[in-house]
């Protein structure tokens, strides 16, 4: 593949630096399940704006990477997730990271795309990128991290490839529709849904 780079543990130096500069990155995980505290976190996918990816594999049993926390909390750099609360969870619970600021493409489509009811990934990247994701790989064994297909391998990076440009068209219908705020204050609040969920509390707000 190109414009791919695989690598372990953690990130290297070199690589901390160069997404440092950016305004911001683009950031998926594969984990074994949906469960941060029962699934392990494998694979933690970065893309920056010249689509560039990077794929960092987890070890079993790995409970830090510095350099990835320090890119995740870095205050200039903004994390574009697809369905945030997620990733947020898995990369707090696994390897204590606490990332801020970041940006939710899932959130930002509700608020902003609400003529569809199809917020996932490939209606996203279908509608607003024109491209035809190949999501036959989601559901896949990501545990066995040192012997990944190649399929697995394109899928992860076609996850963060197109954030950075959806982000920018759905700030703009954002904006357009008076709904910008409204999905700042949601991004704040995100947090505090994540350690309901890493807490197990189902819907507090619920009467
Ligand atoms: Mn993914």
């Amino acid at each position: 593949m190109d414009n791919f780079l695989l690598c372990d543990r953690d990130l290297p130096p070199a690589l901390l630096e160069r997404y440092m500069q950016a305004e911001a990155i683009a950031v998926d995980t594969e984990t074994m399940g949906l469960k941060p505290g029962r699934d392990r976190l494998c694979l933690v996918q970065l893309c920056d704006g010249d689509g560039y990816v990077t794929a960092l594999r987890i070890e079993l049993g790995q409970g830090d990477a510095p350099n990835l926390k320090a890119l995740m909390e870095a205050e200039a750099v903004t994390k574009i997730f697809h369905f945030a609360r997620f990733d947020i969870a898995a990369l707090k619970y696994q390897l204590g990271i606490q990332t801020a600021p970041f940006f939710c493409t899932k959130i930002a489509s509700k608020l902003a795309r609400t003529y569809s009811g199809s917020h996932g990934l490939k209606s996203l990247v279908k509608e607003l990128a024109g491209v035809e994701l190949d999501k036959s790989a989601q559901s896949s064994d990501w545990g066995n991290v040192m012997a990944l297909s190649e399929e697995q391998l394109a899928y992860a990076a076609n996850d963060v490839r197109y954030l950075i440009g959806l982000r920018q068209q759905l700030t703009a219908m954002l904006k357009r529709e008076g709904r910008w705020e409204l999905a700042e204050q949601c991004f704040c609040c995100l947090p505090t849904v994540v350690e309901l969920d890493l807490r197990q509390f189902d819907n507090v707000f619920e009467h």
